[in-house]
């Protein structure tokens, strides 16, 4: 059941094809996504024509070059169609589906032209799967620090070190993986764009609280040889890349907490219209209806705040600080609809298959990966000035 006051695609804010492209996705997730989205979540993975699908109405390459495969659109645009992927409530499927928005950019920025075009159009039309490798066991705040190592072998690249938490570890044709190539420190990591098929590559999947239908993964490299042309970028720059990437993944994040937020909020609301206690729905208990207010009022000016930052992106402003502090209160947000919406569905809110069940699980990663909710806060208080 949809609530008016929370449809995104009602903010005064959108233009009229941001608006028609949330119309045009919402029958396709609705039709295609939400009557199977507990029994992908429980099969822990989602079928591989839904990628082709997805590639077919343009948006595994929203957001990026036409002439490399891609959907042209603006931030905001992509933040509605964000919102509309998760409002199945699904976040392994956001997570899985669109694993490549976080590599592809280095690619078209930096890499190769005759080696990342053709990867980049096959990605784009669904035909493989891109994933990004940063994060190690040792340590993922801390990229500076990571030991992975790239050294210089005859015929291209050899690479040696593992990988962890990676999300579409497993499925990736194309995993992005930055190494050390020079002294320790941000100044001596490069980018490598290594083929799934590479020999000396080994993947383990990793079991996981939430997000099930997405395939993280631990990746071992031994010698792994990449050709010297998918060295990503210049030599030992692979840190400025990385970081680069991080504001649109962390905006896009809030996007997606935002959306799950209002997936409780509704499922809960629904619920206690029409569960009686004591002769009356619930809704019709003040402290029921409280709650339902309550959680309205913490997403509402989130939904704003969204917007106008992306507003703001989109004016090519930098706005590092504060798309840190949405995507902490997005989480926090998502953390405490799911919490209140269980507590309004009772036991059967506990049951799996319940949204806001799911939802649940699923909020600890909003404020884990992507920069940690701690790391965040350091971040916007050098960008805002505190330090
Ligand atoms: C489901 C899932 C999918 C993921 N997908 C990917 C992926 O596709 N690619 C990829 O590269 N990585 C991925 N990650 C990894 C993710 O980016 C890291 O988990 C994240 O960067 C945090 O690193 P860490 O887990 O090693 O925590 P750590 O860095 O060990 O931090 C542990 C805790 O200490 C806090 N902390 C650390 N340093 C400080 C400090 N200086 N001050 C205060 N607090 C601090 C952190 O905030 C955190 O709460 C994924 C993680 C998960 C769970």
């Amino acid at each position: 059941m949809q609530l008016a006051a929370l449809d995104l695609l009602n903010h005064h804010q959108l233009n009229p094809s941001q608006r028609a492209l949330g119309e045009a996705l919402r029958p396709w997730v609705e039709e295609q996504i939400m009557p199977f989205a507990s029994h992908w979540d429980e099969a822990g993975e989602f079928p591989p024509q839904l990628r082709k699908q997805a590639a077919s109405i343009g948006l595994l390459g929203l957001g990026f070059p036409e002439d490399m495969g891609g959907t042209p659109c603006d931030m905001v645009g992509r933040i509605v169609a964000t919102t509309e992927l998760c409002r199945a409530g699904l976040g392994g499927l956001n997570a899985s589906l669109m694993s490549h928005t976080i590599m592809v950019w280095p690619l078209i920025a930096a890499g190769d032209k005759a080696v990342c075009e053709p990867i980049l159009k096959r990605i784009f039309a669904g035909e493989a799967v891109g994933a990004l490798g940063v994060t190690e066991a040792d340590g993922g705040s801390d990229v500076a620090q990571l030991k992975t190592r790239a050294t210089a072998a005859e015929s291209g690249w050899s690479i040696s070190g593992s990988k962890m938490y990676i999300t579409s570890g497993v499925k990736a044709d194309y995993i992005l993986v930055a190494a050390r190539t020079g002294a320790g420190g941000a100044g001596g990591i490069s980018l490598f764009l290594v083929p799934g098929s590479s020999s000396g590559l080994e993947r383990q999947l990793l079991h996981k609280t939430g997000w099930w239908c997405s395939d993280t993964a631990a990746l071992y490299f031994d010698n792994c040889l990449v050709p010297h042309n998918h060295l990503v970028g210049k030599l030992d720059h692979g840190f400025g890349l990385i970081m680069q990437n991080f504001n649109a993944e962390r905006l896009l994040m809030a996007a997606a907490s935002i959306s799950f937020a209002v997936v409780c909020i509704e499922e809960a609301w629904a619920w206690a219209q029409q569960r009686k206690t004591f002769g009356r729905t619930l809704m019709e208990h003040q402290v029921i209806r409280q709650k339902i207010v309550g959680m309205i009022e913490q997403v509402l000016p989130l939904q704003s705040w969204l917007i106008d930052i992306g507003t703001r992106v989109d004016r090519g402003e930098a706005c590092a600080g504060e798309i840190a502090l949405l995507k902490n209160a997005a989480g926090k947000a998502m953390r405490d609809s799911a919490d209140e919406a269980i507590q309004v569905l009772g036991a059967s809110g506990y049951m799996r298959g319940s949204r806001s069940e799911r939802i649940y699980r699923e909020v600890k990663v909003m404020m884990i990966g992507g920069g940690a909710n701690e790391i965040l806060n350091d971040l916007a208080a050098k960008q805002l000035g505190l330090i």
